[in-house]
């Protein structure tokens, strides 16, 4: 293997994969270097995402969601089926196929772009050198004109319920439950905590998810983060706010946490513990000291709006620089920054990243919501129609939530857009396109969409901006 490139990428996650082939699409001489090994020291590409993140608990939501359905819902289609039974091992072994079959596919990409690969841990030298330690101890040091940091993060571990064998797990242990836990706790009722406690409900457990702050899914605009607490409630996840996990113990295979409350000290015995209270970037052993680069106190790498470090030719990209852990975010600074370095223009438009939570029903959004519009003192309108009065979702059983539209009273430029209910992962993508085009409500309003579709419910919210809703018997304002 040569040592000298035009870019060297660390880490092969969605962001430095997707940034390691655009550079070589522009005609860059690239190497992306990991460290992910298989149980056979096989390397393995495509990160967190691929591996122990979006795709199998992707996977898992969807098996678990059919099963839901055979049991619940299909009676009501006319559908009789008795004796529905559970196969665990086979929708594992299903989810394990289909994150096979997506790392491999990384690989023949790299393969196809003319790549290099690298296994090892890779750490920063300054602003040309990397050395990478292989699995053998072997020390190699790499040169390259430019370097792209998108090493991601882990998550993070609480001192009142450290890691213990499979009892006390984080995400990647919970992706793996060999059988589905009688009583299952989770610490965090944010976004991983709500997947991953549906899967696990859906399967048969009981779900309690003790979470720290008053307020739910702080994150989500606060209209739907209300119907999503009523909703997740209704389908029996035990959500209980402002709790303050104090300690935990284990005894006779089970889990047992205390933690206090507005009512005082509780305690509660579980099967399994998930701790999902977010994610810190990977930046340990990853620069030397002489190499100078800037943290902040969290151990993000420090960079500007087009993701260039303090270093001259050093990028940072992905979970490992601020704003939101998305892998569709950490993508798209991978191809702005391979153009940056090809010498085209790059940007990402940081105020147009959709934002999706893959229960039952989803909820997604884009832009701004209402507490952000009310704090930064913006004029808005608000049009909102519910699943409820539409053709399409009624045909399909799925009738909970609404699409709000948040648009600027003066200009009616779409601000923000957010949603609970059916598809709603699929239906956000109509509201990115439309705002990343400066679209106002009246642009949606006048365009045709297809019936009965689901999308109708976002051209009814378009209509609703202006009170001119069709399908509402609500009083004109
Ligand atoms: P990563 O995917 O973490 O990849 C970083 C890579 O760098 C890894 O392969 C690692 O081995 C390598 N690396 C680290 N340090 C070094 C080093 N020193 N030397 C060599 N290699 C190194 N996001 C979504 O957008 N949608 C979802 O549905 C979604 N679901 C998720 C579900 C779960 C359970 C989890 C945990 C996360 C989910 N995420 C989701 C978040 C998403 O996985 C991350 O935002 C994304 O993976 C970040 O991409 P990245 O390339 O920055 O980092
Ligand atoms: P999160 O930030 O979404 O939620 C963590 C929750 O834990 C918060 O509600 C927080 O208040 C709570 N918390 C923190 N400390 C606590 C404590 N000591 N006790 C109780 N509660 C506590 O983080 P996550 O769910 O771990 O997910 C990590 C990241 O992964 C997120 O930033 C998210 O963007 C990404 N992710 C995205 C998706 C998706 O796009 N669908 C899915 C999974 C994960």
């Amino acid at each position: 293997m040569k040592n000298k490139f035009d870019v060297i990428v660390v880490g092969a996650g969605p962001a430095g994969y997707v940034a390691a082939i655009k550079c070589a699409q522009l005609g860059m001489d690239v190497a992306c270097i990991d460290k992910w090994m298989d149980a056979d020291n096989k390397l393995i590409l495509g990160g967190t995402c691929l591996n122990v993140g979006c795709i199998p608990s992707k996977a898992l939501l969807e098996s678990s969601e059919k099963y839901d359905q055979a049991i619940h819902q299909f009676n009501d289609h006319g559908v009789n089926v008795n004796g529905v039974e559970l196969d665990l091992d086979i929708m594992q072994s299903r989810k394990a196929r289909i994150v096979n079959e997506l790392t491999n596919g990384v690989s023949a990409l790299f393969k196809a772009n003319g790549v290099n690969v690298i296994g090892g841990h890779a750490r920063l030298l300054d602003n040309s050198h990397i050395e990478v330690t292989d699995i053998e101890d072997v020390v190699n040091v790499y040169q390259a004109n430019n370097i792209i940091l998108a090493t991601g993060s882990s998550p993070v571990e609480i001192e009142a319920a450290p890691q213990y064998e499979n009892l006390i797990v984080n995400s990647t242990g919970a992706l793996s439950f060999s059988e589905v836990p009688d009583r299952l706790g989770i610490i965090g009722a944010g976004v991983i905590g709500l997947e991953l406690g549906s899967v696990w409900r859906r399967l048969g457990s009981n779900v309690v998810l003790l979470e720290a702050q008053d307020c739910f899914l702080s994150i989500a605009d606060e209209q739907v983060a209300k119907e999503a607490l009523r909703q997740y409630l209704r389908q029996g996840l035990d959500i209980r706010l402002g709790t303050r996990v104090v300690s935990s113990s284990m005894a006779d295979g089970k889990v047992t946490v205390d933690y206090t409350d507005r009512h005082g000290t509780c305690s509660e015995k579980f099967d399994k513990l998930i701790v999902a209270v977010g994610r810190l970037p990977n930046t340990k052993d990853l620069f030397s000291d002489e190499s100078r680069l800037l943290i902040d106190e969290w151990g993000f790498i420090h960079v500007d709006e087009q993701c260039r470090t303090n270093l001259p030719n050093v990028y940072a990209i992905g979970d490992v620089v601020r704003g939101p852990m998305l892998a569709h975010k950490g993508s798209e600074e991978g191809v702005m920054v391979a153009e940056l370095i090809a010498g085209k223009y790059g940007q990402v438009n940081y105020n147009n990243i959709p934002s999706v939570i893959y229960t039952s029903p989803e909820v997604a959004w884009t832009g701004k919501n209402e507490q952000t519009l009310k704090t930064e003192g913006i004029d808005y309108r608000v049009g909102a129609f519910p699943f409820g009065a539409n053709g399409r979702a009624r045909a399909h059983g799925d009738t909970v939530g609404f699409v709000k539209i948040l648009a600027d009273t003066h200009t009616d430029k779409i601000l923000g857009v957010h949603m609970i209910g059916p598809n709603c992962s699929e239906l956000i993508a109509q509201a990115v396109i439309a705002i990343e085009f400066g679209a106002s409500s009246e642009d949606l309003a006048l365009t045709v969409f297809a019936h009965p579709t689901l999308s109708e419910v976002v051209h009814e919210a378009a209509l609703d901006v202006s009170d001119i809703a069709i399908h509402t018997a609500k009083k004109r304002r």
